[in-house]
């Protein structure tokens, strides 16, 4: 939690600087609303949000002195609403062996390496793990994912670069099943440049699964990078038209001054936010918690 505080410092101190600046002993007119709006905004929180928020505050506060803390108090309590029904944490179902969860986004928003952290999460929850290194495309995703399965002590099913991702999948799937694996994490390619090259492949990877598991990928999990802002909204789109996505990862919170995206993305798009990740290192995942996040934003 203090890692995830620090991170999001560069969130708090913009919202609560701006904050304490608009309401110094002032009354709550049109400007400090407009100027409150306006701060909302650049934090990400989306301009829906933003407008419903101040309108909120404005309903009982208006013409009335208000101080920063109130302001904030009163923030901290309405984003809490917000964020409270996505913060969910991932649960593994234990009667599936394995539990499927397919890692989807764009490259660089932390597939592999939300990959390494879940398994070494649910590792040391005495559960067995395989991965599967569906990247097939660049020679690195695949090296990568098989030093996380050293590091985490799981079996990685790899081809060589330039393979048919689907069958590597496929393949997974057969071999995991057989082990009795308690769960299979597949990462997958993540090249928006070739948008519909890649929906077909992500596509056909879910169709293969479904050959061996109809009710599989039980968990399609879209990662986000936190510090891109509001290219998040795009690619959720992007990603939601090519597979079921369920459930969200959001990742650099540590590094990013845009914690606030968060907030803006529950309200669209309600998805479950399943874990964020704080950092690189391996314990660096955390679930989402929605007191702990909304009073780290505010401040
Ligand atoms: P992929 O291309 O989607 O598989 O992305 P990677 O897992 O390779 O991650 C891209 C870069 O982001 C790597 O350098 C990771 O170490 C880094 N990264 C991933 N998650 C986090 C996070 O939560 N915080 C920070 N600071 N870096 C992260």
């Amino acid at each position: 939690f203090s890692r995830l505080k620090d991170g999001l410092s560069k969130s708090t101190s913009r919202l609560t600087e701006g904050i304490t600046g608009i309401f110094t002993k002032k009354k709550l007119d049109d400007e400090a609303l407009e100027e409150l709006e306006e701060l909302l905004i650049r934090a990400d929180l989306g301009p829906v949000t933003a407008a419903r928020l101040t309108a909120g505050l404005a309903k009982t506060r208006f013409g009335k002195e208000v101080s920063a803390e109130e302001v904030k108090d009163y923030l901290a309590t309405e984003l809490q609403k917000i964020v409270e029904p996505v913060a969910q944490p991932l649960v593994i179902d234990p009667s599936k062996k394995p539990h499927i969860i397919l890692l989807v986004g764009v490259n660089g928003t932390g597939k592999t390496t939300t990959i390494g952290k879940l398994a070494r999460q649910f590792r040391d929850e005495g559960k067995t793990v395989w991965l599967a290194a569906g990247d097939t495309f660049r020679a690195a995703a695949v090296a990568q994912l098989k030093v996380w399965g050293e590091r985490t002590g799981c079996p990685v099913v790899s081809r060589d670069t330039g393979a048919d991702a689907a069958g590597l999948a496929y393949d997974a799937v057969e071999q995991a099943t057989k082990a009795g694996a308690d769960v299979l994490l597949i990462d997958t390619a993540g090249r928006l440049q070739n948008k519909a090259g890649l929906m077909e492949e992500l596509r056909k990877i879910v169709r293969v699964i479904k050959k061996l598991n109809p009710e599989a990928p039980h968990t399609t999990l879209l990662t986000l990078d936190a510090t891109t802002g509001q290219n998040a909204h795009s690619q959720i789109e992007v990603f939601k038209d090519m597979v079921a996505i369920n459930g969200l990862v959001l990742t650099k919170l540590d590094g990013s001054a845009r914690g606030g995206v968060l907030v803006a993305l529950a309200e669209k798009f309600k998805l479950p936010v399943h874990a964020i990740g704080v950092g690189e290192g391996v314990y660096d995942l955390r679930p989402f918690e929605a007191r702990g996040f909304t009073r780290a934003l505010v401040g």
